[in-house]
C-alpha cells in the first residue's frame, strides 16, 4: 500500500538537501528565461556551481510564445553558435534567418542546462534587500533635474513628484496606491491636507519631513532611512 508519510518525507528530505547545498553557489541565476538558461547551461559545463531561482512554476520565461505569439523564434546567424552548442539544427528561412519551434528550444534549454548540472528552484521569487540609492538620480528629460539628491549614507534630498512605485522600489516602502501616483499624493493623502514644512511622517523604516512646502504640495522632502525597517507609521504634525 501506498505510504504518504513516507513520499512527503522523501520530498522533504530530497528538496531540503538540494536547497541546503544551494546555499553556497558560484553564480546565482534570478529568472529562468531563455538568458538564464544559457547562462547556466555554460556556466556549469565550465564546472562552476550554478543555480537558478524561477518565480512561476514554469521555467523558460516568454520563450515558450516564439513570436507575435505564434510559437516559432527565428535566430540570426550570429546565434547559431549557440543554437549548435544546444544541437538544435534550425531551418534555413533566407540566407542567415533560421527558424525554430520555440517549444523544442525551451524544452531543449532546459533539459540540457540540467544535464549539464544547473540546479534549477522554481516558485522561488528573489527580492533584493540592499536597497540603496547611490548618487543622485536625474529626470530623463531634464537631466539638470535632480529628483534625488543623496545627502550622506542614509539621507536624502528629493522632490516628491516622484512616481510613488519608483519611491517604493527604491527605499523598500510599500506605499499602497490609494488614488494617487507621486510620493507628493501620498502626503496630501496622508496628512488630509496639503503638508506643511516640519511635517514628518515615518513609512516602513522610512522618515520623510517636509523642508520646502509650496501652496498645492511638498515641494521638497528629506528622507532619513533608519537601520532597522517597521512596518508601523508614525505622523508628526507641525
Ligand atoms: C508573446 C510573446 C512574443 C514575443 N515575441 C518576441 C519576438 O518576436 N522577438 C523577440 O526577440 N522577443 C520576443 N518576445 C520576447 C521574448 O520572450 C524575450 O526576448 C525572451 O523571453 C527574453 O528572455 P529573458 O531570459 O531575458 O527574459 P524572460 O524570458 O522574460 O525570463 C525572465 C524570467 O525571470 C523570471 N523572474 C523575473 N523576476 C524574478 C524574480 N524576482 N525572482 C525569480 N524569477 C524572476 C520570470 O518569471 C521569467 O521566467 C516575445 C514574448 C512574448 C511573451
Amino acid at each position: 500500500m501506498l505510504n504518504e508519510i513516507t513520499i512527503s518525507k522523501a520530498i522533504i528530505d530530497s528538496y531540503t538537501a538540494k536547497l541546503k547545498d544551494a546555499l553556497d553557489l558560484d553564480v546565482a541565476i534570478v529568472g529562468g528565461g531563455p538568458s538564464g538558461l544559457v547562462a547556466g547551461y555554460y556556466l556549469a559545463r565550465a564546472g562552476r556551481k550554478v543555480a537558478m531561482f524561477e518565480k512561476k512554476l514554469s521555467i523558460g520565461g516568454g520563450v515558450w510564445g516564439g513570436g507575435m505569439m505564434f510559437n516559432e523564434i527565428v535566430v540570426q546567424e550570429e546565434g547559431r553558435t549557440v543554437l549548435d552548442e544546444f544541437g538544435l539544427a534550425g531551418r534555413e528561412y533566407e540566407k542567415g534567418y533560421y527558424c525554430l519551434d520555440s517549444i523544442d528550444v525551451t524544452a531543449t534549454l532546459i533539459h540540457k542546462s540540467v544535464r549539464a548540472g544547473l540546479k534549477i528552484f522554481n516558485l522561488v521569487t528573489m527580492e533584493d534587500i540592499v536597497e540603496e540609492v547611490i548618487g543622485d538620480i536625474h529626470t530623463r528629460d531634464h537631466p539638470d533635474n535632480i529628483m534625488i539628491e543623496r545627502l550622506g549614507s542614509r539621507k536624502y534630498r528629493m522632490k516628491p513628484s516622484i512616481d510613488i512605485d519608483f519611491f517604493n522600489r527604491e527605499f523598500g516602502t510599500c506605499i499602497e496606491k490609494k488614488g494617487f501616483e507621486t510620493l507628493s499624493g501620498f502626503l496630501n493623502y496622508h496628512f488630509g491636507r496639503i503638508p506643511s514644512t516640519g511635517d514628518r511622517v515615518k513609512i516602513d523604516g522610512v522618515t520623510m519631513t517636509i523642508e520646502q512646502a509650496g501652496e498645492r504640495a511638498a515641494e521638497r522632502v528629506l528622507l532619513t532611512l533608519s537601520r532597522k525597517k517597521t512596518g508601523a507609521i508614525e505622523t508628526r504634525k507641525k
